[in-house]
């Protein structure tokens, strides 16, 4: 892995995160920067920097576990709409140069964004990564 990727030491578990859930090939965690409450990231466990570098099978994955977690995020929170994004090159929007698909609550006024400026407190991201894990279906 790259030793200076901020998400491969996520998924070695070298830099902290609020995991909501996590398999053999993909880990799901708050975001440290929500744009939204609830707002969260989905990732291979395997270093890709984005769509043209990924294997299928770590973003099938990584698909499987957004999407699980998006229904966990709808019955946690009950948002007006949810907002599934991944982006590929600076011009797309990508600050983290490791794949990840960000799912992001909105409700209906709020100006779209996806990137937040303020990083949130911990607990507060602790206590939201339980709140959608205890969503999960089954
Ligand atoms: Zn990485």
């Amino acid at each position: 892995m790259p030793d200076n990727c901020i998400f491969c030491q996520i998924v070695a578990e070298q830099a902290p995160a609020h995991r909501v859930i996590e398999d053999d090939l993909a880990v799901a965690f708050c975001d440290i920067f929500p744009i939204a409450t609830g707002h969260t990231l989905v990732i291979p466990r395997q270093h890709a920097a984005n769509v043209f570098e990924i294997d299928e099978e770590p973003m099938r994955a990584t698909a499987a576990l957004a999407r699980r977690v998006s229904h966990a995020l709808r019955d946690a929170l009950a948002p007006d709409g949810l907002a599934v994004y991944q982006a590929n090159g600076a011009a797309a929007g990508q600050t983290v140069w490791h794949y990840h698909v960000h799912l992001i609550p909105r409700n209906d006024g709020e100006p779209l964004a996806f990137h937040g400026r303020t990083r949130a407190d911990d607990a507060e991201l602790a206590a939201m990564a339980k709140r959608i894990a205890g969503h999960l279906p089954g």
